[in-house]
């Protein structure tokens, strides 16, 4: 297949390459001069999707992914699928949504789970959200970056999954520092708390996978100095998202709106550009209060 790739990233890059290695003809389009391997690089949004068989999105927030999606459409045709893998509001996922429909134009929105481990990796979750007809057109592609492929429903639904999952992983991550934190202050051997916590009934990715205490584990950002890994400012994105959904549709999420509070308050205070697991250092810092 020809795949034009727009927005070669951290996740972005490893995620095009993958589809280049697999055979794929892919052509890379970024702001900032990115590139990735085996992957064409274009200069131009029209070099990006004018006689490609599928669009590939892989970009910040919903506003940048509604600017490149307009001037995409402009050249667009209705046999090219366009998948969105991006992290967004679901208002803007159902705005490229109607505005692919218009045309005729497939699309599917596709966020992933992961990291940029699983990009690499060609590991990732995809929850994707779309029509039947798009879905089966987008899925080939997926399965070659992807190790779980799961249809959620209608366009919209892959962002609606993306944004419930990381309210639990954000809520989670806490209650996790919040432990290994206190377990510290009560003079416990963080080794030992793992040991008890992940084969017990507190176990969760966020101990298991990515414990948030250095030396403790399997490796993860905090073996290495808390760079990210999946950033506090992006963890903080996705908790405003949940929150932003949850107004529209009355949904009350104290968990998550704390959660939110929290990262807002780690970001502000010297936790930007740290791993989300860092909050483990925030909680060792901070007195009851
Ligand atoms: P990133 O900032 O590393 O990459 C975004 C890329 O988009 C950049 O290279 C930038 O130059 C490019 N870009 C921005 N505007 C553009 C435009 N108008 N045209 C073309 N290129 C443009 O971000 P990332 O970590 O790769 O994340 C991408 C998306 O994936 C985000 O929505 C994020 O929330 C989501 N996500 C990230 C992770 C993670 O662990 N990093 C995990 C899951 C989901």
């Amino acid at each position: 297949m020809r795949v034009g790739f727009i927005g070669l990233g951290n996740m972005g890059a490893p995620m095009a390459a993958n589809l280049a290695k697999a055979g794929h003809d892919v052509f890379g389009l970024d702001a900032a001069g990115a590139t990735a391997e085996g992957v064409k690089q274009v200069e131009t949004i029209i070099d990006a999707v004018v006689d490609m068989d599928c669009v590939i999105t892989m970009l910040p927030n919903g506003r940048i992914v509604k600017e490149v999606c307009e001037k995409a459409l402009e050249h667009m045709v209705s046999s090219t699928v366009l998948i969105d893998c991006s992290t967004i509001d679901i208002e803007s996922a159902r705005a490229v949504h109607a505005a692919c429909a218009s045309k005729e134009i497939l699309s599917v929105d596709a966020p992933v789970s992961g990291g940029v481990g699983g990009a690499q990796a060609g590991s990732l979750t995809f929850m994707a959200g779309g029509s039947q007809d798009a879905f089966d057109k987008a899925k080939a592609l997926l399965e070659i970056m992807g190790g779980k492929i799961v249809h959620c429903g209608e366009g919209g639904a892959g962002q609606a999954a993306k944004i419930c999952n990381n309210m639990i992983l954000g809520i989670s991550m806490i209650g996790v520092c919040e432990a290994f934190a206190l377990g510290e202050k009560l003079s416990l051997d963080p080794q030992k708390l793992f040991d008890v916590v992940s084969t017990s009934s507190g176990s969760c990715w966020s101990v298991n996978t990515y414990c948030p205490a250095p030396g403790v584990g399997p490796q993860s950002p905090a073996d290495n100095d808390y760079k990210p890994g999946f950033a506090a400012e992006l963890m903080l994105k996705d908790l405003l998202l949940s929150q932003s959904a949850a107004e529209l549709v009355d949904a009350d999420t104290p968990m998550g709106e704390r959660a939110a509070g929290f990262y807002q308050k780690f970001v502000d205070n010297d936790g930007t550009g740290k791993d989300f697991s860092a909050a483990l250092e925030f909680f060792k810092s901070a007195a009851r209060g």
